[in-house]
């Protein structure tokens, strides 16, 4: 069968694209015109993977299938890995997908299509640093993050019951994802300490190292100003300005010295995949596609969104890898798309802000336009809310609003219930 829209990639981006085509053409087209492709069965919004790593968010709870996402919103799904494109002669493959022991799930197939949209996302920039690949865990998909997680159990209970009184966690990056992991590990700490006895008790270490004079780099100076205060408020080291030479099994060695690390997390840098260079397309410095003004890549019929893709943006620059620009890029594609005989004009990327959780009731960033002017900085619960409106604002994409209230609820209810940190 053969589908006009075929989109690869359900992450934040893809599933929201999906989602608003198959509502807009109906059940029965829909179905029939628009195929969903991803390697993982299940969805989970990426910005939430810091809490699987930390503990305080259950994937098994939180993911969302896509079959039912695909039924509830008239789109097809079929599970596979992209592995080879023909852009000459539309057709793409899917390689074998095996399961942990090796066993094939699903053989290779080749498809055509009409129209092509790749929204893979992208992972880590390692910047060719000896022993990151080795010795670092990464937080580029649900499995990184419960990898992460287990190490983390083990190594709570192994110093819990040792004469070892510190455990010492490095994060390798001060973006949003080291800067809302570091709190997510205090409180999950903090948590599990009020339930030990004082002789099991032990401290935890957690050190940010950055590059960059400051943390938080991409966002107003204030706002970094602001997030590194409540962070070394918490007990979270802060080492700005230091550059990783090597990660090594213990430590990390730095410009500034050694940073010792029972547990390191590489959460620097983004960097799409290597094999994107085997697609037939133009892609640029960091693997991603280079798509013009309307998301088109260098071939008809193929565009690209999200983070595998280099779009122009602000300033000469490309548009950042966010999750509010492929939001953004998911309803622009969505218009253009569903109505391919009108132009829909370009894509322009809109800044409405960054926003970070500083674990609990607080959060800070700064939002563009609205009451307080260009660019205005909120903190605390209100920061918090409006960080969380992004996820619900995913969710209303894909749920609809009353089952994302619902889920929002029981998630609510759940954490009051059981408590934040999950040690299974
Ligand atoms: C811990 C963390 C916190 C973050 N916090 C924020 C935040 O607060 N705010 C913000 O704006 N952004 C945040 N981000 C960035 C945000 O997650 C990404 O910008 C966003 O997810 C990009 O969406 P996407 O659709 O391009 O890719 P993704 O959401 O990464 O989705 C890619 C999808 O493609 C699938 N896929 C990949 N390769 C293949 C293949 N070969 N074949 C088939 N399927 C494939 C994957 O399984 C996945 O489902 C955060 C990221 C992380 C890791």
């Amino acid at each position: 069968m053969q589908h006009d829209i075929v989109i690869i990639g359900g992450g934040a981006g893809g599933l929201e694209l999906a989602a608003r085509l198959g509502r807009r053409f109906g059940p029965r087209e829909g179905r029939r015109r628009v195929l969903l492709i991803d390697r993982s069965i299940f969805h989970l919004w990426k910005p939430s993977l810091h809490e699987v790593a930390a503990g305080s968010l259950d994937s098994h709870q939180e993911g969302l299938s896509y079959p039912v996402l695909a039924r509830r919103n008239h789109f097809s799904f079929a599970f596979g890995e992209l592995t080879g494109l023909d852009p000459a002669a539309k057709s793409l493959t899917l390689g074998e997908i095996r399961d942990e022991d090796g066993a094939v799930l699903v053989a290779p197939r080749t498809l055509s299509f009409q129209t092509l949209v790749l929204a893979i996302g992208s992972g880590s920039n390692l910047f060719n640093t000896p022993g990151a690949a080795e010795h670092a865990h990464l937080l580029e998909n649900v499995a990184d993050a419960e990898a992460f997680n287990k190490r983390l159990t083990s190594a709570f209970l192994s110093t819990a019951y040792s004469d070892e009184r510190t455990l010492n966690i490095a994060i390798v990056g001060a973006g949003a994802t080291g800067v809302e992991l570091s709190t997510e590990l205090i409180e999950g700490h903090d948590e599990l300490s009020a339930g030990l006895t004082p002789d099991q008790r032990f401290d935890l270490a957690v050190t940010i190292i950055e590059a960059a004079p400051r943390i938080l780099g991409g966002l107003p100076e204030r706002v970094s100003a602001k997030a590194a205060k409540a962070l070394v408020a918490k007990g979270v080291h802060l080492l700005t300005d230091a550059k990783v030479n090597a990660v090594r099994a213990d430590r990390l060695d730095t410009s500034k010295g050694e940073v010792p690390a029972d547990l390191i997390v590489w959460a620097a840098g983004v960097k799409a995949s290597d094999h994107n260079r085997d697609l037939g397309l133009t892609i640029g410095r960091l693997n991603q596609f280079i798509v013009d003004d309307r998301l088109r890549t260098s071939a008809p019929d193929i565009y690209a969104m999200g983070d595998c893709a280099e779009a122009p943006g602000p300033g000469g620059k490309p548009v950042p890898a966010r999750a509010q620009a492929a939001a953004q890029q998911a309803a622009y594609l969505a218009k253009a798309l569903a109505n391919p005989s009108r132009d829909p004009g370009p894509y322009v990327y809109q800044d409405r802000g960054s926003l970070v959780s500083l674990g609990g009731d607080k959060g800070v960033g700064s939002l563009m336009g609205g009451l307080g002017g260009p660019n205005f900085l909120i903190e605390g619960l209100i920061a918090k809310w409006a960080y969380m409106a992004l996820h619900l604002d995913h969710h209303r994409a894909i749920l609809g609003v009353s089952r994302t209230a619902i889920l929002a609820l029981s998630r609510l209810l759940h954490r009051r219930v059981s408590g934040r940190l999950k040690l299974h």
